[in-house]
């Protein structure tokens, strides 16, 4: 059975890859993969993650000691065994300075080969072993699943997770101190600011000197660890002076990262003469270090993430509008308090189906709407007050909708309709008085043509002073329901009567009016004057706005429940910059000359209807070639006579 241990072994030679190949597949029941050059060596240590790598020393691109190097850096636990032609003591010290774990003199026989193999994965399997059950030691038994470092699901603040990672950072010195048999162990946090480091966790070392512990980054031996991120190990032995605040006679630091930056370092020393620390301390040490930097990273992301949270949920409370996030399956993902005081909601609605939680069925079809572009809608609730509801979809989420309290514009909207109202009511008297008495003065006695010309004059201001109250009256009835005569309307009627309506004036302009409508489209229940009024200035402002030529045109047709009414002239069109003001009262498009008469409320009153009639209108314009209004209006289904 071959075994599921993985060996990688990288020599140039293809004799000496073989004759490895050979023992360690027969003889050790390995698998094995071998590769000729050092840089695909590297690469196959990560796409393979190999148990065990055998390396020459002298290969292209990488050298083994290279090799064993930058493997190191991700892989401190890999146990690696270097094979050299020349039996150089310098060489061997420098392979286990760089981190292998044994070293092979060639020619070596193939007993010599599987027993070193083995030693070396032993030794990486008691590492393993002994880091794991450390780790698990720290985070408790029962979280055996959890993954180093990460944050249990128990957790419900920041300050609970500071805590946990002082504990997951004690039980990293204190498991590095065991592993390694060191005397003291110290893990330095950077403090970016000051530029010092100071003393997190610790084991061994006296409490009020481990809390008032300060090092700078510049001028200590941690520090160096810090600015070049490589571990540092010294004893007695090695030449350079030990400088620490506190006296040692070994020690070894490595450095922690996370997301490659350098943030602190993990230590051991012994202050007693005569021990030394070796690579394979370092190994734990470097493992260990990875295990409290994900600790820290995922500390550092969980109180972020919570804060950002918190911060969230304080501003959503805190503002006066309402609002509601809503998941793609329509299911509530927050409401904020004013939200459910608006819905009314009895129950906590987070998860909740809007169905079950939405009363009012213009916010329950206002959600339901998964159109992409914000929708508005507004709501009255049973106490009068009014809100603006406006749905805005939310990619990735679903949508959210923030709704307003209006009340107050409304009850403005309100005062100022009946003020023009009652105004225009009573202009109109002195209005009739003026047109009335001018009539007179042509009949009174003869008047030159000085005189005729100003009393025309007149008149045409008249004219134009009663049609604006006329409109005027007409949007503010509109506006305030006035118009409750709706009935069952055959709607090809009222297009043809509105076209007939419109003839005199565009055979007057020497427009051609066409119409191309369906014998029955069918029924709309409305209000046939106001719907007429509404078709009406359509085709009126085509013929305005086509200044004496070509054809406007009107076109109909059914499609599901609605009919679909569109107006089209080859005209001035509207400029782009004007088309999102065009339904406003009073807006006049900056292409029409200022003398051509027109109220700039005949549009105001044509979406107004439409808004009465649970109807909807574009329109699409080109300056300088024409305008389409599309209407949209719901047909009437007859009830199902049971
Ligand atoms: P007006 O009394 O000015 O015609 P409306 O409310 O009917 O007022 O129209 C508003 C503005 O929209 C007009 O002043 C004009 O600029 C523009 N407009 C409306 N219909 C057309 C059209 N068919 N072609 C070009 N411009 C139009």
């Amino acid at each position: 059975m071959i075994s599921e241990t993985l060996i990688l072994v990288a020599d140039d030679n293809q004799e000496i890859r073989d004759f490895l190949e050979e023992a360690l597949e027969t003889l050790g029941g390995y698998s094995v993969h071998s590769v000729g050059d050092g840089l695909s060596a590297l690469t196959l240590v990560h796409e393979l993650q190999p148990d065990l790598l055998i390396t020459d020393q002298q290969m292209p691109n990488l050298s083994g000691i290279e090799l064993i190097h930058r493997v190191r850096a991700d892989y401190p636990a890999l146990p690696v065994i270097l094979m050299t032609g020349e039996s150089s003591e310098a060489l061997a010290v420098d392979a286990l300075r760089v981190g292998a774990t044994d070293y092979l003199v060639k020619p070596f026989d193939p007993d010599e080969l599987l027993e070193t193999v083995d030693q070396s994965l032993e030794l990486a399997q008691k590492l393993r072993t002994s880091i794991l059950q450390a780790m698990s030691g720290i985070e408790g038994e029962d979280e055996e699943d959890q993954q180093p470092g990460t944050m249990p699901d128990h957790l419900e603040s920041a300050a609970s997770v500071l805590f946990d990672l002082d504990e997951v950072l004690s039980g990293a010195v204190d498991t590095a101190v065991r592993l390694t048999g060191a005397e003291e162990g110290s893990l330095l946090l950077l403090d970016e600011v000051s530029g010092e480091l100071h003393m997190r966790a610790s084991k061994n070392f006296d409490d009020e000197f481990a809390s008032t512990f300060r090092v700078h980054v510049e001028d200590s031996l941690a520090g160096q660890v810090i600015s070049h991120g490589e571990p540092i190990i010294l004893d007695e032995n090695a030449p350079q002076k030990i400088k620490t605040s506190y006296l040692v006679h070994s020690l070894l630091y490595v450095p922690l990262k996370v997301r490659g930056k350098v943030i602190g370092v993990l230590g051991i020393d012994n202050r007693t003469p005569g021990k030394t620390l070796n690579d394979e301390d370092r190994a734990i040490l470097m493992a260990m270090a990875d295990y409290a930097a994900l600790a820290i990273e995922n500390a550092q992301l969980y109180i972020r993430s919570d804060n950002e949270r918190l911060q969230l949920e304080t501003i959503l409370r805190e503002v006066q509008n309402s609002v509601v996030v809503i998941d793609m399956d329509h299911r509530i993902i927050m409401m904020n308090q004013s939200a459910q005081e608006i819905i009314e909601t009895e129950a906590d609605p987070v998860g909740m189906n809007v169905e079950d939680v939405f009363k009012d069925p213009k916010l329950l079809a206002l959600v339901m709407d998964s159109g992409e572009n914000p929708e508005r809608e507004e709501l009255e609730l049973g106490d009068g007050r009014v809100f603006g509801a406006v749905r805005t979809p939310i990619a990735g989420v679903g949508q959210a909708i923030v709704m307003q309290d209006i009340s107050h514009l409304k009850e403005l909207d309100r005062i100022k309709s009946e003020f023009v109202t009652a105004v225009s009511h009573d202009l109109r008297s002195p209005l009739t008085a003026i047109l009335g008495y001018i009539e007179l003065v042509q009949r009174a006695g003869p008047v030159n043509d000085n005189q005729r010309d100003f009393i025309q004059r007149v008149q045409t201001s008249v004219v134009q002073i009663s049609d604006l109250i006329s409109d005027l009256l007409d949007l503010s009835r509109i506006e305030a329901g006035l118009d409750t005569t709706k009935v069952v309307t055959d709607i090809s009627k009222i297009i043809r009567d509105s076209v007939k309506g419109a003839e005199h004036y565009a055979q007057a302009e020497g427009i051609h009016l066409e119409m191309n409508i369906p014998e029955d489209l069918g029924f709309v229940y409305g209000d046939p004057i106001r719907l007429r009024q509404m078709i009406g200035n359509l085709l009126e402002n085509g013929v305005k706005y086509s200044y004496g030529e070509g054809v406007v045109s009107v076109e109909a047709e059914t499609e599901d429940d609605q009919v679909i009414i569109r107006v089209q002239d080859y005209g001035t069109g509207i400029p782009r910059a004007d088309q999102p003001k065009i339904f406003d009262r009073f807006f006049r498009a900056s292409n029409v000359p200022e003398e051509l008469p027109g109220t700039g409320l005949g549009l105001s009153i044509v979406k107004s209807i439409l808004d009465n009639h649970y109807g909807r209108i574009w329109l699409e314009s080109t300056h300088g070639e024409g305008t389409t209004f599309t209407v949209v209006l719901p047909l009437h289904i007859p009830e199902d006579p049971q």
